[in-house]
């Protein structure tokens, strides 16, 4: 089956486009993958920083509520006065503006003078952190602190009954002084009251805070605050967690059973990243059966102990969904790149293909015989344009074959009417010829005829020999002698012919050299007519040369040109003569082409040499510059060709 070169052309092409295509679609996709995570990882860090501050602000407004309260005239008239219903009114309401779970006024002694919900017993002496804090160093403080169960139960016994407490198995190596006993998280603050207003003697503290566990305003606030463009399901909302060591107390993450996932753990190793060395840390990995982004920071408490974290963890499936779109932009962009490459493809392999369909278009009207066919303009592309002049080339060369061909057998028919014509003329001509000389020398061998007739008569008897001669290269021309083929030694031959001219030779004073070729085999032929072959071409080459000229002659084995490896015999006679003009080498071998003067050359040397040759199945070929000389090559085939021919000639 057969494929149009432009189909291969487009079919190559849409290979090399879909290679590139499919390359740029692989990469693409892993870089847009990476690029893809890589932002959702930087956009979870940053989500952090925003829920940090979110943390920071409920601090600080707890700080702010307390201060607020202290900084009330009533507030101190009441506290001096040991107004402990006014204090508790004061704290229930500061407690429910500030959201608080607890607050109360410690006493410089240590002893809690009152507390929201009025449930204070004045000597009652639990471990207040914030409390502690703010009575060393008599100043405000608000921050993180853990509290144990035992405070939180007699602090706000309702709220305590109501969370879950931990038991901080923190490894921190500065945790000398962890809680052993079960604890909360939470964010407080303490104003110390002092005597005058900001100095003197320090009175006592006011303080109030908000447990953490299982608290949900700031984590909610967190992820509104850091996502607050995303608009996405419950369950897959990025999520703001705050771990109490690693359990998540407070957060908005959602586990299997769809409820917020308080009292889950992360891993050890982000404790030991965050916790224990107080790094940020970021991690890609699988919790609660989905895969998180989440970025952790440490949470210390007002001692500066680190004690929790505060996280934001988004769905790596949320990014899946943008990088599905992404990546199926760029599949559709590289398609589309693809399909319209093949579509260019497709346009621009006419242009190419059209000098081609023009260039068969005129091979076919070649074959038909038109030997000038259009072959369009020259095309701009260089193989195309050499492959049109190359074509151009072959139709001139075709084009001069054929007139060659019509030359050769517009030769051919010439010889052959010439030759049937000098054949009748000579048959004609050649009985009175020899009726004339008979008689001439019958004349002449009388003795009653004087000198002037007798000198008369010789004249008749050369003039009519000349006749006779011209009359007898006719004859051989037109092939009326018959081959009488036998096996020879072509030197030998060369050699007897050579001694026919030796004298003529020497008179002129040429010189004749013979390089025999050794080992040549025996060559059956007419040793009468190719002897007269090579004796009309020393002769010739003998008329050439000038005076002290070489006529060199030699002979070797040689394979046919025309016939490859057909063994024969190349015999060359060269001459350093006058040698011939190019357009002469086309006119020798016609009949009666003769350039040398009347009476002298009968023009039919070549021509009767030329059919003798190729009656013996052989070439001549001719080699000549002017004024350089000239070189004549016989080539004859060796005997099985001469069969042949014999054969072929008895047939005849
Ligand atoms: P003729 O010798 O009678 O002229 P040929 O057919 O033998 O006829 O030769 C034809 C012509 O070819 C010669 O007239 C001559 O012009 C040319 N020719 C042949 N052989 C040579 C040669 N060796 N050197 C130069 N010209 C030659």
């Amino acid at each position: 089956m057969f494929h149009s070169t432009r189909f291969k052309l487009i079919f190559s092409f849409l290979c090399v486009s879909f290679l590139a295509g499919g390359i740029s679609l692989f990469i693409g996709a892993r870089l847009l993958y990476d690029a893809v995570l890589m932002e959702a990882t930087n956009q979870t860090r940053l989500a952090l920083n925003a829920a940090e501050d979110v943390y920071q602000t409920h601090v600080r407004f707890i700080g702010l509520a307390l201060n607020i309260t202290t900084l009330g005239i009533g507030f101190r008239t009441s506290f001096i006065e040991r107004n402990i219903p006014d204090l508790v009114d004061r704290l229930d309401r500061m407690a429910k503006n500030a959201d608080l779970d607890f607050s109360g006024i410690a006493l410089s002694d240590g002893r809690t003078l009152c507390r929201t919900g009025g449930n204070a017993a004045v000597d009652s002496r639990t471990d207040n952190p914030i409390v502690r804090y703010a009575m060393n160093k008599g100043a405000s403080i608000a921050g993180t602190i853990t509290v144990s169960r035992t405070f939180l139960e007699t602090e706000a016994p309702e709220r305590a009954g109501h969370i879950k407490f931990y038991s901080s198995q923190t490894s921190c190596p500065d945790a000398a002084d962890a809680e052993p006993e079960e604890s909360c998280m939470a964010i407080a603050a303490a104003i110390p009251i002092f005597e005058y207003r900001t100095t003197g003697r320090l009175l006592g503290v006011l303080y109030g805070g908000r447990v953490l566990n299982q608290s949900t305003e700031i984590v909610d606030s967190a992820r509104k605050s850091a996502f607050f463009d995303e608009i996405q399901s419950e369950t897959t909302m990025p999520a703001a967690t705050i771990f109490f060591d690693t359990v998540r107390i407070a957060t908005n993450m959602i586990d299997q059973k769809g409820n917020r996932a308080v009292g889950t753990r992360v891993s050890g190793e982000v404790k030991q990243q965050v916790i224990v060395r107080g790094k940020e840390w970021t991690q890609r990995r699988e919790d609660l059966g989905d895969k998180y982004i989440s970025a952790f920071m440490p949470i210390s408490d007002v001692f500066g102990k680190r004690v929790g974290m505060l996280s934001v963890a988004t769905l790596e499936s949320n990014y899946g969904a943008v990088q599905r779109k992404l990546i199926f932009l760029f599949i559709v962009a590289t398609g589309f790149g693809v399909l319209s490459a093949v579509g260019m493809g497709y346009f621009l392999a006419r242009p190419i293909m059209a000098p081609v369909h023009r260039l068969i278009k005129a091979s076919r009207e070649v074959s038909e015989g038109n030997v000038s066919p259009d072959t369009g303009p020259l095309s701009k592309d260089r193989e195309m344009a050499l492959l049109q002049k190359t074509f151009k080339d072959m139709v001139e060369s075709v084009k001069r074959t054929r007139m060659a061909s019509q030359n050769q057998i517009l030769q051919s028919e010439k010889q052959a009417s010439v030759g049937r014509l000098a054949a009748g003329v000579a048959h004609e001509i050649n009985n009175p010829l020899t009726g004339v000389l008979t008689y001439t020398h019958m004349l002449l061998r009388r003795t009653d005829i004087n000198d002037d007739i007798r000198s008369d008569l010789q004249v008749i008897i050369e003039s009519t020999e000349r006749v006779r001669k011209i009359v007898k290269g006719l004859l051989d021309f037109s092939r009326q002698t018959k081959l009488d083929p036998e096996p020879t030694e072509i030197n030998r031959l060369m050699d007897a012919t050579i001694k026919l001219v030796e004298n003529q030779a020497l008179l002129k004073g040429v010189g004749i050299h013979f390089e025999a070729g050794d080992n040549l085999p025996m060559i059956v032929l007419d040793q009468n007519q190719i002897q007269s072959v090579f004796l009309n071409m020393i002769l010739n080459a003998l008329d050439a040369a000038k005076p002290s000229g070489e006529i060199t002659i030699s002979s070797r084995p040689a394979l046919s040109a025309n016939d490859i490896g057909h063994p024969g015999i190349e015999v060359a006679i060269a001459d350093t003569g006058s040698g011939m003009p190019p357009e002469y080498l086309s006119q020798i071998f016609d009949p009666f082409f003769s350039t040398k003067d009347v009476g002298k050359g009968t023009g039919l040397g070549l021509s009767v040499s030329l059919g003798i040759v190729k009656e013996h199945g052989g070439t001549i070929r001719v080699q000549s510059e002017p004024g350089k000389g000239a070189a004549f090559f016989i080539w004859l085939p060796v005997e099985r060709q001469v069969e042949q021919d014999e054969s072929a000639g008895r047939g005849r």
